[in-house]
């Protein structure tokens, strides 16, 4: 029987060099897919998030590669958020990395093809996993490569969460969003024409991004009465609650203090307020020891990539500060404000929010 033979050291380094350079961490991903790949001379390598759920373990692909002409060929899954059900040799690596807390690698192979699994840890709790699927049998040496290649993939990654993470809640930090805003909504912009393309052309436009402010209400009384410490905890419940209510294609950021912001992408007008307002319906039925219950106010704009973050930071922030006027624990939309004539247009040059990177709104 043939087997794959090692990589040269060239092509090696060169799969290194490619993951040292990369500031995005979705470029990362792409490229730790294509180049181990390419490693293994494999047929098709598949990137899922695993999740688990009311059925059990769950994948979620986001992309999946193929060999190109020069280099492989990568494609995002089209549709956010399709969940599969995990066969029991993907089950069990990702149990297994779930509870030693280390990445690992799995080979499984049989007359038709070899698979190879490996688990990536990530600081954001989230588990993925690659899949590599080749036509024969890895020799050790191609497997002794492709784990110093992941030990390497994840230095670089832990580099990225070090830079982009906030530390209290592992949610994005402010600084990322500064930074990569034109990214995010790239890459939405992007992920949205395939779907659109998918589907014909007719749902285009129709599920543009959204950016929402989350405030938590009377926060300060929080740490008066409970202590710092207590206050923390608070932030990494709710933190950890966003996590789980929202889709992993949106970004979430902690800007400081008790003030969250998200960017939704591919929801219409009619079902954005329905999500910010699920989101502040079970954080209000959290209890929270020993504190209790807490709750939100949210303000939400739609996103026009023509104007600039702080412009619709500053849109957001107005229909935040309405829902803090106006009793707090509730969701505000910054169109159906101006529409109904309960705000006024801001100048647009004026951005409501401060460029300084501290508390968004309030005295
Ligand atoms: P409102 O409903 O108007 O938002 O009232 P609030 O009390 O939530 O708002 P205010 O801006 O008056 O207080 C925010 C508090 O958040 C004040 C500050 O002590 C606290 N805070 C800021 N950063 C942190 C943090 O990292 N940890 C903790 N525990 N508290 C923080
Ligand atoms: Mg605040
Ligand atoms: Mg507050």
């Amino acid at each position: 029987m043939s087997s794959a033979t090692a990589p040269t050291l060239l092509k090696i380094l060169t799969s290194v060099e490619t993951l040292s350079r990369l500031r995005f961490r979705d470029d990362l991903f792409r490229a730790f897919a294509a180049r181990a790949l390419d490693l293994v001379q494999g047929r098709m390598a598949i990137l899922y998030r695993a999740t688990s759920g009311f059925y059990g373990m769950g994948l979620v692909p986001l992309g999946w590669c193929v060999p190109g002409d020069d280099d492989p060929h990568w494609e995002e899954y089209a549709e956010p958020e399709t969940i599969l059900p995990a066969d029991p040799f993907l089950a069990e690596i990702i149990a297994e990395s779930a509870d030693t807390h280390l990445s690992g690698l799995r080979v499984q192979g049989s007359g038709d093809g070899w698979r190879l699994a490996c688990t990536i840890e990530t600081h954001t709790r989230e588990h993925l996993v690659l899949e590599l699927q080749t036509p024969y049998p890895p020799e050790r040496e191609v497997l002794e490569g492709i784990r110093i290649f992941l030990q390497c993939f994840e230095n670089q990654l832990r580099q990225w969460e070090y830079a982009n993470l906030d530390t209290l809640t592992g949610l994005l930090n402010r600084k990322t969003f500064d930074e990569q805003f034109d990214q995010f909504i790239a890459e939405a912009e992007r992920a949205e024409r395939r779907v659109n393309e998918r589907r014909g052309d007719d749902f285009r436009g129709n599920r543009p991004c959204w950016l929402g402010v989350v405030d938590i209400d009377h926060f300060k009384s929080v740490n008066d009465r409970f202590g710092h410490q207590i206050g923390d905890q608070v932030l990494q419940e709710v933190a950890s609650a966003m996590l789980g209510l929202f889709r992993g294609s949106d970004k979430l950021f902690r800007f400081g203090g008790e003030e969250f912001v998200i960017m939704l992408r591919g929801v219409s007008e009619d079902d954005v307020f329905n999500i910010f307002d699920r989101f502040r319906a079970a954080i209000s039925t959290l209890d929270i020891a020993p504190v209790g219950m807490v709750t939100t106010s949210v303000g939400y704009a739609r996103i026009d990539p023509s104007y600039k973050p702080g412009e619709l930071l500053g849109r957001a922030d107005q229909a935040l500060y309405y829902a803090k006027a106006h009793g707090r624990d509730q969701v505000r939309g910054f169109d159906d404000l101006i529409m109904s004539g309960a705000i006024a247009m801001p100048p647009t040059a004026q951005p409501a929010v401060d460029a300084g990177g501290g508390e968004l709104f309030f005295d």
